[in-house]
């Protein structure tokens, strides 16, 4: 049996306006603390009898900033975790990387260690933007992460973007792509900026100071966004995924397709044997439980249902879309059933949907509004 091994690493050394994920401030004492828990909770997650014979597929090291991790300590986990997991020969081992934390010296390390899918944060070529969403990276950053990348010839490299920023225009977006296709990632995920409530950002922009661009024009700059990344050969295999033939993540599609995955550290998720549940997002009660032995667990309590909407809007953000078949192995019910048929006859009379090869997925023209038709669809 194959899974995912996610690892939240949960610091930072700022924090970044529009950011909610659960992240502390970084100091070395917390980080070390944080690497004993992390080898106690890999051990005890080890003993399930139902990962007795799993096998690490793909490893995401994310957070948090995982690419201003100590070495030492990193190494020393990654060493615990090959005692107590099997790793599969043809492992794919991400880590997210702040281009400014990142030195050819630091990335020559990793990937000795065995990493061997860098995914640059890169999110904007533009100053004035990077202040604004108070990244600590410049753009002489950003070039020199790819440019110490490929020194190492690192081929399977990723990049993020994100698109709707504060004033973005068509002209200002095309111009942050040509940037980021001139650096020939391999990966690209291209993310709408989302504002999170309790945010610097959300605050920002509910007293004003800042404006998005409106509905009209988000579309415009996704749909713009997309046809310039597929003449240059990128196909687009999830609706923010963009990748080289052969360069998907394989570790997301595990996520969209439903298969197994462990999150260790603060905050982090895991779906196991059918089960979801989540780590405490808190760093010093995770350390505690830890230390008495405990899992930082808390188990997800949806039944069924929530299950299948969850699976039918993961499986419509994939451009393979869902397999009807493994939907009613899974849930004993046909997907046509579980759906609102009044809007599913619209969405396939529109084009909007498409049912093929034994799949439901959704068209280009789909793809522009998924969010929309996926809500629609399993009300
Ligand atoms: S570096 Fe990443 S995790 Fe940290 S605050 Fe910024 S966006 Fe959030």
């Amino acid at each position: 049996m194959q899974i995912s091994l996610y690892i939240h690493f949960p610091f930072c050394k700022n924090k970044c306006s529009y950011c909610d994920f659960y992240k502390e401030s970084y100091n070395k004492e917390d980080e070390k603390d944080f690497y004993r828990s992390l080898c106690i909770e890999t051990e005890l997650a080890s003993e399930d009898p139902y990962l007795q014979y799993a096998e690490i597929e793909t490893i995401f090291i994310g957070g948090g900033t995982p690419s201003m991790t100590s070495l030492s300590w990193f190494a020393e986990w990654l060493s615990h975790l090959k005692r107590y997991f099997t790793i599969s020969d043809n492992l794919e081992f991400s880590i997210e990387c702040n281009p400014e934390t990142v030195t050819l010296e630091k990335l020559k390390v990793l990937s000795e260690l065995g990493i061997n899918r860098p995914i640059f944060g890169i999110q904007s070529f533009d100053t004035g933007t990077l202040k604004l969403l108070d990244r600590k990276h410049s753009i002489h950053d950003s070039y020199l992460a790819v440019y110490n990348a490929n020194l190492l010839d690192i081929k399977n490299f990723g990049v993020d973007l994100i698109f709707g920023l504060p004033y973005q225009n068509s002209r200002r977006l095309s111009f942050d792509i040509d940037q980021l296709l001139d650096l020939e990632p391999a990966h690209i995920s291209f993310y709408q900026l989302t504002v999170e409530p309790g945010t610097k950002l959300f605050k920002q922009i509910d007293n004003g100071k800042l404006k998005l661009p409106d509905s009209d024009l988000m579309l415009g700059l996704y749909k713009g966004g997309c046809e310039k990344m597929s003449e240059e050969g990128y196909h687009r295999y999830e609706v923010s995924s963009f990748a080289r033939e052969g360069f998907e993540c394989r570790h997301n599609i595990r996520y969209w397709d439903g298969s197994d995955y462990l999150g260790l550290g603060p905050s982090a998720h895991s779906f196991i044997n059918s089960q979801r549940f989540y780590n405490i997002d808190n760093l010093n009660e995770y350390n505690s439980k830890l230390h008495s032995g405990i899992l930082p667990r808390t188990v997800d309590e949806s039944g069924p249902e929530e299950r299948m909407i969850e699976a039918i809007m993961l499986g419509l953000r994939m451009s393979k879309g869902i397999n009807r078949s493994a939907f009613r192995k899974r849930f004993g019910i046909s997907l046509r059933d579980r759906l609102n048929k009044k809007q599913y006859d619209l969405f396939i009379e529109s084009g909007h949907l498409v049912p093929d090869k034994g799949s439901l997925r959704l068209s280009d023209e789909g793809f522009h509004m998924a969010d929309e038709i996926t809500k629609r669809l399993v009300k």
